[in-house]
């Protein structure tokens, strides 16, 4: 494994990083997610990455990561960076969602309980509140942090001017932002439009989530939707979302890949890792092998100038 420092921080994030917004809920099978976790963390993937809502049902993939952790990799908390966020619809009523400091707070003792832990590595704000004033919410962060229940905060889903207000209020705070999660693939660019600009200006680390456009990227759809993968399992990848256009770009990608000796999930988070604001790539799996899979990209990480003109030329 490779180690990056995040940012301008005294943090090391390992050059990928395991999410379980999938395959982790109550609905999936506790032997496979305990095999998937232990691949990650054997081959050094140090960083997991959880939210209240994750599932489902929501807080399940929490509850059963505690469980986890409590079961197998007791004894070893200080060699993990474990992360939780609130943002989105988690309860009923009106403190149950989006950025006030109420929700926040209470979503993050919630949060605690399920996974039996005194404190995460890294809070997030998942998304950004248009109603909120993003001081209170940002204030929420930083009391956190002074509350000892998180040692670093982060924000998710802002853009790039919203991401600029809130690290200057947190910087204002004394609770410097570590690192904004946006989703980012070669499918999905727009981060490249100023946020990736405003976050090296700041010192704040980038950790990409949904790289493979959550398996798009890869050579399972080229033949048509097989069973057992994402799109014919939930909402999130719909089957209309698999369009030609959109396989024929995968069919280009992936004979560039195999001439670089790599698989296409190989390549696109490669692909990601080439821009030194990359602290981090945030992968899912479904099966262990995904997760050997995908580690190996760093095997080659080399673009020439002529692969990533032609990279560029596929994806339009
Ligand atoms: P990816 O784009 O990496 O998609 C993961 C899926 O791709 C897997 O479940 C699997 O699909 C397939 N896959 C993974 N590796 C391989 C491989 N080597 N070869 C073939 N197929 C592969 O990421 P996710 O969309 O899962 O997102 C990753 C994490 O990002 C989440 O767990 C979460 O932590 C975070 N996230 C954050 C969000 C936010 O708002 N902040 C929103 C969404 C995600 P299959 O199931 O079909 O096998």
């Amino acid at each position: 494994m490779i180690y990056n420092r995040c940012g301008n921080s005294g943090l090391l994030l390992p050059a990928l990083s395991l999410g379980l917004w999938q395959n982790f809920g109550d609905v999936d099978t506790v032997a496979n997610c305990k095999s998937i976790l232990h691949i990650a963390f054997d081959n050094g993937i140090t960083h997991f990455d959880l939210a209240n809502n994750y599932g489902p049902p929501p807080g399940s993939a929490e509850t059963n990561f505690g469980k986890i952790l409590k079961e197998d990799f007791e004894g070893y908390r200080d060699e993990l960076i474990i992360s939780s966020k609130a943002g989105y619809t988690m309860w009923d009523g009106p403190y149950g969602d989006w950025g006030s400091k109420k929700y926040l707070v209470a979503s993050l003792n919630q949060s605690l309980k399920r996974m039996q832990l005194d404190y995460v590595d890294i809070f997030y704000h998942h998304r950004p509140d248009p109603n909120t004033p993003l001081e209170e919410t940002m204030q929420a962060l930083d009391l956190i942090v002074r509350q000892g229940k998180a040692l670093y905060v982060g924000i998710s889903n802002y853009p790039a001017d919203k991401a600029r207000e809130a690290f200057t209020i947190l910087k204002q705070l004394g609770t410097p932002c570590l690192i904004h999660q946006p989703r980012y693939s070669m499918f999905d660019r727009w981060v490249e439009g100023g946020l990736l600009d405003v976050l090296e200006e700041y010192g704040v680390g980038c950790i990409p989530f949904s790289p493979l456009a959550q398996g798009l990227l890869t050579n399972k759809y080229l033949n048509g939707i097989p069973e057992d993968s994402r799109a014919t399992r939930n909402l999130f990848l719909k089957e209309a979302d698999i369009t030609a256009d959109k396989i024929n770009k995968v069919r280009l990608l992936n004979e560039l890949a195999v001439a670089r000796n790599q698989t296409l999930a190989q390549l696109a988070l490669a692909w990601l890792m080439k821009d030194k604001r990359i602290t981090t790539v945030l992968i899912g799996a479904s099966k262990p092998e995904q997760v050997l899979n995908s580690i190996a990209c760093l095997e080659n990480l080399h673009f020439s100038t002529e692969e990533l003109n032609k990279i560029n030329s596929i994806l339009g």
